[in-house]
């Protein structure tokens, strides 16, 4: 119970779409009650900012962040920037910036939904991948050599440190830990990659033997694409590095309704800095302008923004509203087979709540 500072950083394209229905949704659901506060402080950084001033963000944008309790992000990414210039000097300057080493993306199939899958008849998905968010294949080492010549090289390195190693996979096997479950799907591929990818495995073999209540598994990463879709309900809790999770994540959010419905949070576990929450999709070009943004993974992503700030009982009230919204079923966005725009679906979580 108390008083939270909220950076609100919509961003670009549908990001400023699904944070102002997101931002609606808090007021409702903190309106009523007098020992839940949120004082949100709306930054307008991005590509407009961008092609104004020639930065996504203020210089001293990261010192501005520390002194909030939680930040809630939109999207990077304009056609009018290049999308490397946008998510670098914004959305991935303040995950790493910020240390916020541990991405989180938990994966359900709400009730009334369907997924694509049409394996089963009554297949459930509940799982909790876990992304390492600070290096890996993501580090940003490299470089271009031999600019504009014929002999032009490009270089991305994956970096993997013992310690990145060790900080997630001990992150993850905890999350398993508090799960009914107690299972961790554990991925790599260091079948192929053989340097950084076997370290990644080595530092597993050590600590996960500190959780012997823990079941845990090894899958090489293409099989884990192929197990999301034929045997979902063996997935529980998943860990894998910065490109495999991502990857994994999208099509686990497509497999449980729509990449619009999916939440994340950037996670700094320490509680150094805080910590940024934020719907997996992007700015949606194809829909920007149109009203028909899905703005449930907003709503969602700020459900877990709230159970990160202790909120337990309020987080679980916003995610029953959007529960009851899909069970509904009256008043669904497009992508989820529905008709309502993203104020009709903003209104229908606001009268659920
Ligand atoms: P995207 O997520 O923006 O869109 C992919 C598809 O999903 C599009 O057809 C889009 O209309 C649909 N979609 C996404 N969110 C939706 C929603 N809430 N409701 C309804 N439909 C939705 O991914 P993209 O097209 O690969 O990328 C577009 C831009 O966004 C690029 O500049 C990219 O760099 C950026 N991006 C940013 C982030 C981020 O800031 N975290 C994440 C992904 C992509
Ligand atoms: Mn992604």
């Amino acid at each position: 119970m108390g008083t939270y500072r909220i950076a609100a950083i919509p961003g670009d394209g549908i990001g400023k779409e699904v944070i102002s229905a997101g931002c609606q949704v808090l007021e409702e659901l903190t309106g009523g009650h007098a020992d839940l506060t949120l004082e949100f402080e709306v930054l307008p950084w991005g590509s407009d900012m961008y092609l104004a001033t020639g930065t996504m963000m203020p210089d001293d944008a990261l010192d501005m962040l520390r002194k909030f309790d939680a930040i809630y992000f939109g999207s990077a990414g304009d056609p009018r920037v290049p999308d490397h210039i946008s998510l670098w000097n914004l959305r991935l300057a303040i995950c790493q910036g910020l240390d916020q080493y541990a991405n989180i993306r938990p994966t359900k199939l709400l009730p009334g939904l369907s997924s694509p899958l049409k394996t089963g008849t009554d297949k459930t998905i509940d799982w909790f991948i876990v992304r390492e968010n600070s290096e890996g294949e993501y580090s940003g080492a490299g470089g271009r050599v031999h600019q504009a010549l014929p002999n032009e090289v490009g270089l991305d390195v994956s970096v993997i440190t013992r310690e990145g190693a060790e900080r997630i996979q001990r992150f993850a096997l905890d999350v398993a830990r508090s799960r009914p479950r107690k299972k961790l799907t554990f991925v790599t591929k260091s079948n192929a990659q053989r340097h950084a990818m076997v370290l990644w495995d080595e530092v597993f073999e050590s600590v996960s033997a500190d959780y012997p209540d823990v079941q845990t598994e090894r899958v090489l990463v293409d099989a884990m694409a192929a197990r999301f879709v034929t045997d979902p309900e063996s997935v529980d809790t998943v860990v894998a590095t910065n490109l495999h999770a991502d990857v994994l994540s999208d099509l686990a959010a497509a497999l449980s309704g729509s990449l619009g419905l999916a939440p994340t949070g950037n996670i700094n576990p320490e509680r150094k800095t805080p910590s940024m929450f934020e719907p997996i999709h992007g700015s949606a070009f194809d829909i920007v302008g149109h009203g028909s943004a899905n703005p449930l993974g907003a709503i969602w992503s700020a459900s877990l923004m709230l159970e990160h700030l202790g909120e337990k009982e309020a987080a679980m009230r916003l995610l029953k509203a959007v529960e009851h919204v899909t069970t509904d079923g009256s008043r669904l966005p497009r992508d989820l087979g529905g008709q309502a725009g993203t104020d009709e679906v903003t209104k229908a979580v606001c009268d659920a709540l």
